[in-house]
């Protein structure tokens, strides 16, 4: 089954909607198989947005992802990852559409409120980024069943 990395940015911490866009991954049936609160060091940073390491809003995002703790949440589900970026919307929150997670409560793209991973190989190296593999829990999810 396809699992993917969630991280609830900042602001979502800051603007108490933790519970919110949780139960948005609920209802759509996706599987909570790790959740842990954590500070974001700037190295964490570095390594997970090391591909815009050359952008100008490189700065921003090093200190945006650092304002306040963060929620990282792994999810499993089938086309989890995928299904995850559809419910969060298009990168700029001006662009995401009504109902998406950026489309109702992100500001702008600096502050965007969420991440998730964007293929298989990248959910791979970013679920290790952020779990232990203790940390990953495989338990009978009773959602569907009578
Ligand atoms: P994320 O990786 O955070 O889920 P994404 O996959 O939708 O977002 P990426 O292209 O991977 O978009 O960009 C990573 C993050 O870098 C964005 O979420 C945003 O915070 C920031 N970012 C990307 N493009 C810009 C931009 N043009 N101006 C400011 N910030 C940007
Ligand atoms: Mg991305």
């Amino acid at each position: 089954m396809q699992k993917t990395l969630i991280l609830l940015k900042p602001d979502a911490v800051q603007k108490s909607l933790i519970g919110q866009i949780l139960t948005r991954f609920e209802q759509k049936g996706y599987k909570v198989i790790g959740l842990k609160m954590m500070q974001m060091s700037e190295e964490l940073v570095n390594e997970h947005y090391d591909f815009l390491m050359d952008k100008p809003f490189f700065p921003n995002i090093k200190s945006y992802m650092t304002s306040s703790p963060i929620v990282a949440l792994a999810l499993e589900g089938t086309e989890v990852i995928k299904g995850v970026r559809m419910l969060c919307g298009a990168t700029n929150p001006a662009e995401a559409g009504p109902g998406t997670i950026r489309g109702d409560f992100a500001k702008n793209i600096d502050n965007n409120i969420i991440h998730s991973s964007d293929s298989e190989e990248t959910a791979e190296k970013e679920l290790a980024r952020f779990f232990k593999s203790e940390e990953l829990f495989d338990y009978s999810c009773l959602l569907y069943t009578s």
